[in-house]
């Protein structure tokens, strides 16, 4: 996709927040660190669009862009931190699943997971909750710069086992090379304009 316009609308704290579109939505969830902003960033080729927040605990917001006034992103908040108290874990769960369930115009969910990492507990948790309520899905394997060829092809079959999904649905990705790019974008044109 060639992108002509890339625009940061609104943070939004709550569904009342959430900015009255009609376009069609792709929301990125990963955990904190995974690689979610580079990730958004390297796809719409504007180094600084999504912010990363070096705080963990403190980037609690929903944030909304338009691309090609045509479709939107959503960066949900980074999940996973250790230190992070039970009370914020709550607030994150709370407005990740408000997000999700509530949103009509969701195509598809970017799921965020590291090459070099086997899924963590959290990942799982929201892999299972997104299939329990159909939502369509596709896993991108970031960092993949980090590994060779060949330790690409088995850390993609590895975690497809872990995760119950077909080889297709795991998009290796690298921010450094960009690799992994143009497939990212089928899939998102695929989900959202499936007659085009
Ligand atoms: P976020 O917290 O999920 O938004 O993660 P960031 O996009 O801020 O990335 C976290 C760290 O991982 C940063 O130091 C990035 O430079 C690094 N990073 C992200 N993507 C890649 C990648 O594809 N390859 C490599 N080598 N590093 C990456």
């Amino acid at each position: 996709m060639k992108i002509t316009s890339a625009e940061f609308v609104k943070s939004a704290v709550d569904s009342s927040q959430y900015p009255d579109s009609p376009l069609p939505e792709v929301a990125f969830v990963g955990r904190s660190n995974v690689g979610k902003s580079s990730l958004i960033n390297a796809l719409v080729g504007r180094k600084g669009l999504a912010k990363t927040s070096n705080t963990p605990g403190r980037t609690r917001l929903v944030n909304f862009f338009v691309i090609n006034k045509a479709l939107s992103f959503v960066d949900l908040p980074g999940y996973g931190y250790a230190k992070v108290p039970l009370s914020v874990k709550k607030g994150w769960q709370a407005m990740v699943d408000g997000y999700l369930e509530g949103r009509h115009n969701l195509r598809l969910v970017v799921m965020i997971l590291d090459i070099r990492r086997e899924p963590s507990e959290h990942d799982d948790m929201l892999i299972e909750w997104l299939r329990s309520r159909r939502i369509a899905t596709v896993f991108v394997l970031t960092k993949a710069d980090k590994f060779s060829r060949g330790r690409v092809t088995v850390a993609r079959r590895q975690i497809g086992e872990h995760l119950g999904v077909p080889h297709d649905d795991l998009l290796p990705f690298s921010a450094k090379t960009r690799s992994g790019t143009n497939e990212i974008w089928r899939a998102i044109e695929t989900a959202c304009f499936p007659a085009a």
